[in-house]
This record gives structure tokens, C-alpha cells and sequence, in this order.
């Protein structure tokens, strides 16, 4: 990281270029961690239906127990038109929350960067217990913290793609220990 700079995941900006900022988004996201199945067994199909008239407002109603609605993955229609319309209406730049866990997706987010012009600060880190493999569960807290220093000093998986921030970071209580 350089000092004084915003690592965004198209290099190090100056933080007068940042502008306006959302710092919470997910551009691509699994959440199935936080899915909650129907307790009436009447709406099971709603569980992977597509949002429809008919459905939609059960699932404002009971937006963890559909599997397309908690789920970020409509890239090419949804997402790069949102952030294309955050561009026009004056936004600059976003933080992108989805760590590991949250499925994580650097490749989109850098694609998200490049084609809207909007700068895009990733986070490293991990999210709850639940959403982690168990190879990853038993890794040891110290090749974690390296993991993810090198996330932020040398770039994700093998690339130079730096992150900018850590987080987010999923806690549950009790904490997993
Ligand atoms: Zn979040």
C-alpha cells in the first residue's frame, strides 16, 4: 500500500479523487449463510422462484427464504446498470464488502471498475464461521492475518489486484473459537 493513497483495485488513487462514496455495497454475492426456509410449507416454491407480481410481496415480507433475492448474481442486466446510474448521478466511487464467504468475486468487481470508470476499494477478510469451508476453518489465526496483509500489500490470489480495506468481517455470537 502506499502511504497516503486509496488502494482501489485499479491502483493506488489520491483521496480528493474519491468523491462521493458508498461504503457498503456487494457488486456479486452469495449469501446462502443467511437463508431461512419457509416455515409454510404452502410457499416452499417461493424458496427458488424468480420474483414475480405473484410472489414479490411475500418475499418483502420474507426476504431470507428466497434464494433469488438474497443472492447478487445478476451482473450483466442488474449490477452494471445500477452502478452505471450511481456514475450519472455524480457517484465516484464504492466499497466493495463481499469477503470470503460472501463468494467474493474479484474478476467482476474489476470489471465493474474498469467498464463504469467508478473506483472500487475491495475488502479482505472473512465472514461468518458458517460460510466458511472447514479447510478454511482450521487454518490458524496467524496465516489468516497473513492472508489477508497480503491481500493488502501484495494482491489477491497470485495478482496484482490489491485491496483497500479489511472487512467485512462476519462475527456471530457466540464467537467461533
Ligand atoms: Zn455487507
Amino acid at each position: 500500500m502506499e502511504k497516503g493513497k486509496i488502494q482501489t483495485v485499479l491502483g493506488p488513487i489520491n483521496p480528493d479523487e474519491l468523491g462521493l462514496t458508498l461504503c457498503h455495497e456487494h457488486l456479486s454475492m452469495k449469501f446462502d449463510v443467511a437463508f431461512v426456509p419457509p416455515t409454510n410449507p404452502k410457499y416452499k416454491a417461493y424458496e427458488e422462484a424468480e420474483l414475480t407480481l405473484e410472489n414479490i410481496g411475500w418475499i418483502r415480507q420474507n426476504p431470507l427464504s428466497s434464494k433469488v433475492n438474497i443472492n447478487l448474481n445478476d451482473a450483466e442486466s442488474a449490477m452494471l446498470y445500477d452502478v452505471h446510474e450511481y456514475k450519472k448521478c455524480g457517484g465516484c466511487t464504492m466499497v466493495e464488502n463481499s469477503t470470503i464467504g460472501l463468494n467474493r468475486d474479484m474478476d467482476f468487481v474489476i470489471r465493474v471498475a474498469r467498464e463504469t470508470g467508478v473506483n472500487v476499494i475491495a475488502g479482505t477478510g472473512y465472514y461468518v464461521a458458517d460460510s466458511l469451508p472447514s479447510s478454511l476453518i482450521s487454518r490458524s489465526e496467524e496465516d489468516l492475518v497473513k492472508e489477508m496483509a497480503s491481500d493488502l500489500t501484495k494482491g489477491v490470489n497470485g495478482s496484482d489486484v490489491k485491496c483497500g480495506v479489511i472487512g467485512e468481517i462476519g462475527c456471530t455470537w457466540p464467537l467461533h473459537g
